[in-house]
């Protein structure tokens, strides 16, 4: 099958690999109809995610068609599903209590030493991002096995087409979950870094959760633009003073709660994100945390702070004092996927929420590579690219 493939950094390319095959009984094999470039691929492409090989086929953003399953999958051929990003295996503490992207099983044995090294507990397996998380194959491919299978896919109703519910496979629920996490309470003020794919449902996802008033930074004009379409008002951190902006706008007490939805590779140049990037260029491992130290010293005394962002290393200078003297809450952590997908696919027939408005590219999987590029070099216009394989059909712009 044709798949996109890591080679390096800034090297991806669409190769030929071997087709999945069943291997656990509870797996299923899908056929991909669509699936998604997400701005945490951008990590890998970036090179600056640990354990990912030349040849590991990347994704985790994805949907399709029921083709092969084993003989105790739950599915059945020809069911459309969307599958979560984290794979859980659903009987293990974590998962009993819906902490999902926790799970104990799903990251082979073997795999596990490098994170739980860095982290102190292994991390649960993840579709197609890096041997960290197990190895897994991703879903930018023709076709994919998914272990567990009775436990993540969510079958999709023929009524909706894959553009409305793809989303329900990572960026939505983390968006949502990203809301949550800042514990909305009615007319709080929310302040939110980045208005990527994940910043824009969080900011969708305050404003349904009862926020008075979302705030969103970025420095992206088309993107400040969906985030105004979606509802908030703007800071573009390039042209404002972003304390002193939230500091006015919040009638001089600090924003209720923040959401940082940039994550490890902060754009900027403040002086400690200068430091930042060039170790990060060298690799000796420091996240880019300027957005999350900048988020930190906005919200107010007794604020919530969620972290729906990726980071995977330490950060220098991160402001513990600011979190101890304020008495803030910090809420963290790789999405829950299984624990929204039910509920958000109700909101998305409801009309609650519509996703479709982001995407502004849709590839053939042979394009692949040019969708990595473009998504990462001229992110004002790229906001989201959907690969569709198996379509022979000509880029078209949303
Ligand atoms: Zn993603
Ligand atoms: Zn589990």
């Amino acid at each position: 099958m044709r798949a996109l493939t890591w080679h390096g950094t800034h090297d991806v390319r669409v190769d030929t690999v071997d087709d999945p095959e069943i291997i656990n009984p509870r797996d299923a094999i899908l056929k991909i109809t669509s699936t998604a470039i997400c701005g945490s691929d951008l990590h890998l492409y970036d090179g600056v995610i640990p354990g990912v090989q030349a040849g590991d086929v990347l994704g985790h953003e994805f949907m399709g068609e029921v083709v092969e399953t084993g003989k105790d999958s739950t599915l059945k051929k020809g069911q459309r599903v969307v599958v979560p990003f984290t794979i859980s295996c659903g009987g293990c503490f974590h998962c009993k209590i819906q902490q999902y992207s926790c799970c104990e099983n799903s990251n082979p044995v073997e795999k596990q030493d490098m994170s739980a090294t860095l982290y102190g507990h292994p991390m649960a397996g993840l579709f197609g991002y890096s041997h960290l998380t197990g190895g897994y194959s991703g879903g930018q491919a023709e076709y994919v096995r998914v272990p567990f299978s009775d436990v993540g896919p969510i079958v999709i109703p023929d009524h909706l087409e894959d553009d409305k519910v793809l989303f329900l496979s990572d960026i939505l629920p983390t968006g949502w979950m990203g809301a949550e996490n800042a514990e909305i309470q009615p007319d709080d003020t929310v302040a939110v870094w980045g208005c990527g794919p994940v910043g824009l449902f969080a900011v969708q996802s305050a404003i349904v959760m009862g926020a008075g008033k979302v705030i969103a930074i970025d420095h992206y004009p088309n993107r400040l633009a969906l985030a105004k379409q979606m509802g908030a008002e703007v800071i573009d951190f390039r042209k404002t003073d972003v304390r002193e902006a939230l500091m006015e706008m919040s009638g001089g007490i600090g924003v209720d709660a923040v959401i940082d939805a940039v994550g490890m590779e902060a754009h900027g140049f403040a002086p400690d994100n200068i430091l930042d990037y060039a170790k990060q260029t060298i690799g000796i491992g420091a996240d880019r945390a300027a957005a999350l130290r900048q988020a930190l010293l906005a919200v107010r005394p007794g604020g919530r702070v969620s972290i729906p962002g990726v980071y995977g290393g330490m950060a220098d200078k991160f402001p513990l004092g600011a979190m101890m003297e304020k008495a803030l809450q910090v809420r963290a952590g790789q999405t829950h996927v299984q624990r929204y997908t039910k509920p958000l696919l109700e909101k998305i027939e409801d009309g609650t929420l519509d996703t479709t408005f982001l995407i502004s590219h849709r590839l053939p999987l042979e394009d692949a590579a040019r969708g990595y590029k473009c998504f990462h070099d001229e992110q004002d216009e790229w906001t989201k690219v959907v690969l569709k394989p198996g379509q022979d059909m000509q880029e078209k712009a949303a």
